[in-house]
């Protein structure tokens, strides 16, 4: 099957289909078919939404019992079994054995929408319309959530001016030398500075679209603290780097933190189902009913796929000892990679499962996921210039596809040096 029909009837703003172009088919565990039957090994993972893989059969399987039975499949924001089973496994899973209490909205099922719920509630609990943002920041397409993001392109794309949002530098934004969170503390604490108070303040804790730039923990710890001083809300988005990705279930959990409200959504049902959750500190729960809503809230069919994933994989610390051994198996797999090419001078990037490697040369990146591409490896590039070769496999990837994706890697980067001529015909040649 060829690209005709998409090219013929689909808008010219898909993306992904450009970098990845054939037609796919099925899919299972950490590999993807086309319509010609070619295998692709996924270090994409649908963005971080697969984190258990495709199709998972204990998933499937649950699904399919409660379509069967006559499950509810939409239900707006009423009361359903499956809604009650995943509170309940939410609770019982998650937040109670890590001593956190939050409310749970659900708002509409993408994390653009559980993005635009958090800054309205921060703006309404606090009564300031400012929030703060980082450099390099994505949290999503809408108005309010473009406001709070760094890329030009995707602002530009509002066509109306993006307000309320004051940008401040990420951690390591200027280097080493520059603590950012100074920075941030003096512009706050200055009557001078022009910067007014802000409601919140939203983080990402690993830039996952900026480049998987990482606030380390030291610098998160501090940023809590700067909101604490200032009575701001800290707002964490943990849409792609949260559900496991890290290696802990929050990304925020090593440094100890409790935000003040937390975004959930990509990987959250489990399945690829749409699904977002907004974590509330409870005494913010100050929305009237219906002050906040959207049609496609509770997603019954992702509740289902979403309360067994919690059952499946985070009753117990199993999956978190994997992916840290996992998480050490890519880092020295790139490492060999970066010291056996020079030529790249590429630097490591990221934590826990989703890691990449940074180079200067702005076409690297593309050029050696395109080849990438070629020899059946789905990898997506990162950062404001896409200058990051980002690997986010599923969670349940095992060792032998790691080792596989990674051989694919070292050969396309080869490749990649060779066709923009960075070193030596030979050297390519493999
Ligand atoms: C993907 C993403 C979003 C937006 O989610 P959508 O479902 O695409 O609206 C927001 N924040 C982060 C960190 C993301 O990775």
């Amino acid at each position: 099957m060829s690209l005709q029909t998409f090219d013929r009837y689909e808008s010219r703003v898909r993306s992904y289909c450009r970098s990845f172009p054939t037609v796919f088919e099925h899919a299972e565990g950490s590999r993807l078919y086309d319509s010609n039957g070619k295998p692709y090994l996924d270090f994409f993972a649908g963005a971080g939404v697969l984190n258990y893989g495709h199709n998972h059969p204990v998933l499937k399987q649950a699904l399919l019992a409660y379509i069967i039975r006559k499950g509810i499949s939409h239900s707006l924001d009423m009361a359903t079994t499956a809604k009650a089973d995943f509170l309940d496994a939410f609770q019982r899973h998650i937040l109670a054995p890590r001593g956190m209490q939050y409310k749970l909205q659900f708002p509409g099922p993408t994390g653009t929408n559980c993005v635009e719920a958090a800054l309205k509630l921060a703006r309404k609990v606090k009564g300031r319309e400012k929030v703060i943002s980082f450099t390099n920041a994505f949290h999503g397409m809408t108005l309010g959530a473009l406001a709070v993001s760094g890329n030009a392109f995707k602002r530009r794309s509002a066509g109306i001016g993006l307000s309320c949002a004051v940008s401040m530098p990420f951690c390591g934004y200027f280097g080493a030398d520059v603590d950012t969170i100074r920075y941030m503390d003096r512009y706050l604490s200055d009557y001078g500075s022009g910067v007014d108070l802000p409601a919140a303040i939203i983080v990402e804790t690993v830039q996952a679209e900026g480049g998987l730039n990482v606030a380390d923990s030291d610098w998160l710890q501090r940023l809590a603290a700067v909101c604490r001083k200032h009575d701001l809300l800290l707002i964490v988005d943990d849409i792609q780097v949260g559900c496991g990705r890290t290696g802990s279930f929050f990304s925020f959990e090593e440094a100890g933190i409790q935000p003040d409200i937390v975004c959930l959504s990509k990987a959250l049902s489990g399945y690829g189902l749409p699904l977002a959750l907004l974590l509330i500190k409870p005494e913010l729960d100050i929305w009237e009913p219906g002050e906040h809503n959207g049609t496609f809230r509770g997603h019954n069919l992702a509740f289902v796929t979403a309360a067994k994933t919690l059952e499946l994989f985070w009753s117990n610390k199993h999956l978190t000892r994997d992916i840290a051994g996992k998480s050490r198996l890519l880092i020295n797999g790139l490492k060999r990679i970066i010291g056996s090419q020079p030529a790249a001078h590429a630097r490591l990037k990221g934590r826990g499962l989703i890691l990449g490697l940074e180079f200067e040369h702005p076409q690297l990146a593309t050029t050696a996921a395109r080849i990438a591409f070629s020899h059946g490896l789905l990898i997506e590039t990162s950062g404001s210039r896409n200058q990051v070769l980002k690997l986010l496999p599923p969670l349940t990837t095992d060792r032998a596809e790691l080792r596989a994706g990674l051989e694919i890697i070292d050969v396309s980067l080869r490749q990649a040096l060779g066709e923009l001529q960075l070193i030596p015909y030979d050297a390519a040649a493999n």
